[in-house]
């Protein structure tokens, strides 16, 4: 029987785990695959780790890796899927939010030929507007500005061939906003939809300032349009300049050099020096992710696990 691995982040997600595990048992019953779970410990303040212990313990079928503090989601995913031995990778939140039930029509596309089958939200009901409202934003302004299609909606939980994961878990970056890269390498994809589902217990551990520095990071990562922006400015308002000292130059030569225009100069002043704090930031930018990059620091620390390889 070919194997599927199963990849769980985790973070403070004490009240949801022993649920999770429950009903994805019950949901993929009739699915053809043998089933592990790798679970990512990602730093959880709660007994998360022990809950974990406990399921590893009565289940010969889980495995976890747990970090030595929280390093985010991404940092989870990637240790999963290095982690993962299966010859299907699918990647699930702890919280049910991704129906398991999926699992079965998810993996009939698979069969059917594609590499990825992914799935996105067609509502999201019982989400804040204003999260909504910027999410919708997000992709609108990256769709755009980046070469890579990024479907709105769409969620991480997807199931990939061994084939993707190898792909992805090739792209050396440190800085890895997953969603881009499932979608820069391609290969043959269709999306499943479904209706928003609540949390079936605990947090949210985003805030609206968490996720606004994550859609930044995920358009930086993904597009070099902000500094075209920033070029293109420089250009017209050289443009502008020559034009208005043309005029001023006429001016002079026509009606004299009467002393005017103070205001103009205060305004053109703040306008440029603006501008050009602008751009410096756009650059600042860029230069904090080469900077990033280069110290070539590793994406988490393993501080236990129950993986024999890890160990
Ligand atoms: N998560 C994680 N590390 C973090 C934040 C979240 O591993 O720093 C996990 C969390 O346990 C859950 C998944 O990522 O399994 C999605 O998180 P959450 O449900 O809080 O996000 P939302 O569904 O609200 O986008
Ligand atoms: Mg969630």
């Amino acid at each position: 029987m070919k194997k599927l691995s199963i990849i769980v982040p985790a973070y403070n997600e004490e009240k949801t785990l022993d649920l999770f595990i429950n009903e994805v048992n019950l949901e993929t019953a009739d699915l053809p695959l043998e089933k592990s779970y790798f679970f990512i410990n990602d730093g959880s303040k709660d007994n998360t780790l022990e809950i974990l212990k406990r399921l590893a313990a009565s289940h010969d079928n889980v495995k976890y890796i747990s970090f030595s503090r929280n390093f985010g989601k991404e940092a989870a995913l990637l240790a999963g899927l290095q982690a993962a031995d299966g010859d299907f990778i699918t990647v699930m939140d702890a919280d049910l939010q991704d129906p398991p039930e999926m699992l079965n029509e998810m993996y009939q596309k698979i069969l059917e030929g594609y590499d990825v089958v992914g799935t996105r939200r067609t509502s999201r009901e019982g989400e804040p507007p204003i999260r909504s409202f910027f999410a919708r934003m997000f992709y609108r302004i990256i769709n755009k500005i980046s070469s890579i299609k990024m479907v709105d909606g769409a969620r991480d939980f997807r199931l990939m061939t061994r084939e993707v994961v190898n792909s992805i878990l090739e792209l050396p970056e440190n800085n890895r906003f997953s969603k881009g890269l499932f979608a820069w390498v391609g290969y043959n994809v269709t999306y499943l939809e479904y209706k928003n589902r609540e949390r079936i217990a605990g947090e949210t551990s985003w805030n609206f300032w968490g996720l606004l520095r994550y859609s930044i990071d995920g358009i930086i990562n993904f597009s070099e349009m902000p500094l075209n922006i920033a070029t293109f400015v420089g250009f017209f308002s050289f443009l502008a300049s020559l034009l208005l000292s043309i005029f001023y130059l006429l001016k002079t030569l026509i009606y004299g050099d009467p002393v005017q225009g103070f205001p103009t100069l205060i305004v053109l002043i703040l306008l440029l020096g603006g501008l050009q704090l602008l751009s410096l930031g756009i650059i600042g930018k860029y230069i904090a992710k080469i900077f990033l990059e280069t110290k070539k620091r590793p994406n988490y620390i393993i501080k236990e696990s129950n993986l024999k390889e890890l160990d």
